[in-house]
């Protein structure tokens, strides 16, 4: 099957976790237990997520010029992702995280955005074909708004839909919102971005409305375990979760995207592609990690 391009632009990371007994306080240095490093960040999460299930599926980051770059761009190609535009910064060091768990799975984390938050619209000039002729465009908000702006603006202008995850979440312009045919918050999120608590249908369907009134056609507000709620003209429903027992829920929103837009990239009507997303990201929360947990399409069983 000749598929549709998908292009995701965001953020790469490389988790480091070192697992202990309790959490240090400050000035405190303890010895603590396992570590792991583990490929990360919204956008990577997303891209290898959309190439499991199927996608065809270009990535653009920014990675720093050191080993952390190199191996995340090793795993990309693995995964066979096109990395054909992905960029190294002379300057800034690979974005990382520094991540400590403890017995009770609370956990501290230190984001050190590096080279993501130099990822600007003047990077993507040798892109704009691409993002132009792309099938469907991916983004979240670990890199810089001004640079989903320009994409946004750049793809819209050429017809392309482009899919918002917006996550870690800030308060949108409508000159953004406008250009964006699909929003995919999760509860918090969609709090942030329109100020009506979510906790039901009743109010995420107020707060979807909020977003249509900024120009957003297609509103998906994820709701964990209860599933998602799509809201877009001629449909409004509560697309459930399957039942499954819950492990790790890491990632679980970037395996919903990444399933999401592969399936519309291939022509699923839109409370199919939700039910997609839904059936991917719960198989990925029976599973530890993030990446690691992102399923592949053979797995992902359809009604
Ligand atoms: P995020 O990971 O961004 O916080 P959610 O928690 O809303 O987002 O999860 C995204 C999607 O993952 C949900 O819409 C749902 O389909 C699936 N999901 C999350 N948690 C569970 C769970 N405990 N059981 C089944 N599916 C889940």
């Amino acid at each position: 099957m000749n598929q549709p391009s998908i292009v995701v632009i965001g953020s790469s990371n490389t988790d480091m976790v070192i697992k202990t007994g309790h959490l240090p306080a400050p000035g405190e240095t303890i010895l603590g237990g396992s570590f792991f490093m583990n490929p990360g960040g919204k956008g990577a999460n997303q891209a290898v997520a959309a190439k499991r299930l199927g996608g065809n599926v270009t990535f653009i980051a920014k990675t720093g010029n050191d080993m952390f770059g190199e191996g995340a761009v090793r795993l990309f190609r693995e995964e066979g992702i096109d990395t054909g535009y992905m960029l190294t910064d002379a300057v800034q060091p690979s974005g990382v995280a520094l991540i400590t768990v403890d017995d009770k799975a609370e956990n501290t984390i230190v984001v050190a955005s590096g080279a993501n938050a130099n990822l600007m619209p003047g990077d993507l000039a040798q892109a704009t074909g691409i993002i132009q002729n792309a099938g469907l465009v991916l983004m979240q908000l670990e890199i810089p708004l001004s640079t989903v702006r320009h994409v946004a603006e750049l793809a819209a202008a050429h017809g392309r839909k482009v899919i918002l995850n917006p996550a870690p979440a800030c308060p949108l312009q409508a000159e953004l919102l406008k250009h964006i045919s699909i929003i995919t918050p999760n509860e918090t999120e969609a709090e942030i971005l329109t100020g009506v608590r979510v906790t039901d249908i009743d109010s995420a369907r107020a707060a979807a409305m909020v977003l249509q009134l900024k120009g957003v056609e297609t509103v998906i507000i994820t709701l964990g375990a209860k599933g998602a709620f799509v809201s877009a003209p001629g449909i409004e429903e509560l697309v459930p979760a399957p039942v499954v027992q819950a492990v790790d829920t890491t990632a679980a929103g970037d395996v919903f995207n990444g399933a999401l837009t592969v399936a519309l990239a291939e022509g699923m009507d839109l409370a199919d592609a939700v039910d997609f997303g839904c059936r991917a990201a719960a198989i990925s929360v029976t599973r530890l990690g993030a990446q690691a947990a992102a399923p592949y399409r053979h797995e992902v069983k359809l009604t």
